[in-house]
């Protein structure tokens, strides 16, 4: 495990790095020369949202046609649920957020929004009703005050702070010489994985929007901040439609449904209880987490007590 884990850390270090200096997550995809997939419809009308509910109906995707990702994916998030994807590294869980947020279309099937087709909507309002908390927090070379109050540009500055105290990154910013002033980014101060995706969240908690997708950090976060993390997201998802892609599985115990996707297709889906119980592939990935977990806080007494 130890083998195959550093490297692939390595690999996540140098990507994040490489990403640090960008600036918004379309131009992300400019540097990643992503063409913009998509256009608005002529007549393509805007989103009228109501409760917030999300169905994925057979659902058929490939970035490159002789290779398809997504084989017939359907489930719903019910209004003001949360509903976790997981499932093996590649497997296309990224892709069902970058699908509801319209970097892409479906090829076959439907995503809609309160019985919408996103299809037939402006992106813009699209955009407008999600919060996105990508897997890889880009943020603005300006001051973390201006990359939180982005979420809603009329918000004061108590607004701000209370924002970054629900996303729990207030007392980090609060301690810095410059506090919300401090400028971040490329020329500023560097923040870590956790805390860029803090800020990210605090901006999303002032934006304040009806849908949340949630893709959370990879590996690098060590467990203490993804428990911080955890609890700020949890703040932050309720009574709003979450749809969180996990790679940590303690993340999801309290998820309305678990979608283990595999290959394309769903291949277990239930409540956590449900998943043990079925003893499948959920279960299996379950006590291999908990297992890399125990070696990780096993590695961490170790180190303390040199
Ligand atoms: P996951 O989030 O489950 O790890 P992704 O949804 O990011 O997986 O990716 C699913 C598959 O699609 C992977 O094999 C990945 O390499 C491929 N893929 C992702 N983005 C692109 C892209 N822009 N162009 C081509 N292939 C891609
Ligand atoms: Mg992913």
């Amino acid at each position: 495990l130890m083998q195959l884990s550093i490297p692939l850390n390595f690999i996540g270090f140098v990507y994040r790095e490489i990403r640090q200096g960008l600036t918004d997550i379309e131009q992300m995809f400019d540097l990643l020369e992503v063409e913009a997939e998509v256009l608005d419809k002529p007549g393509a009308y805007e989103l009228v949202i109501d409760k917030g509910a999300i169905a994925f109906k057979d659902v058929h995707f490939a970035y490159d046609p002789a290779r398809p990702i997504l084989k017939g994916i359907s489930f719903e998030v019910p209004a003001g649920k949360t509903v976790a994807v997981v499932g093996p590294s590649g497997a296309g869980k990224s892709t069902l957020s970058r699908l509801l947020y319209r970097f892409y279309d479906v090829q076959d099937g439907e995503i809609t929004i309160d019985g919408q087709d996103v299809r037939d909507l402006t992106q813009k309002s699209v955009r407008a009703a999600i919060g996105m908390v990508p897997q890889d927090t880009v943020l603005f070379n300006d001051t973390l005050a201006y990359n939180i109050r982005y979420g809603r540009p009329s918000a004061n500055d108590a607004e701000v702070q209370a924002a970054a105290e629900i996303a729990q990154i207030g007392e980090f910013i609060k301690h810095l010489p410059e506090g919300y002033a401090a400028m971040v980014g490329e020329r500023g101060l560097k923040l870590s994985g956790g805390e860029k995706q803090r800020v990210a969240i605090a901006r999303t908690v002032l934006k304040s929007p009806p849908i949340l997708i949630l893709d959370e950090a990879t590996s690098a976060l060590d467990t203490r901040t993804e428990q911080e993390i955890q609890a700020a997201l949890e703040i932050v998802s309720q009574n709003r439609t979450t749809l969180v892609i996990a790679h940590r599985l303690s993340t999801v115990i309290h998820a309305d449904e678990i979608i283990v996707l595999k290959d394309g297709v769903i291949a277990e889906r239930g409540t956590h209880g449900e998943l043990i119980d079925r003893d499948g592939l959920y279960a299996s990935m379950w006590s291999r987490q908990r297992e890399a977990t125990q070696a990780e806080e096993q590695l961490k007494r170790v180190q303390e007590e040199d």
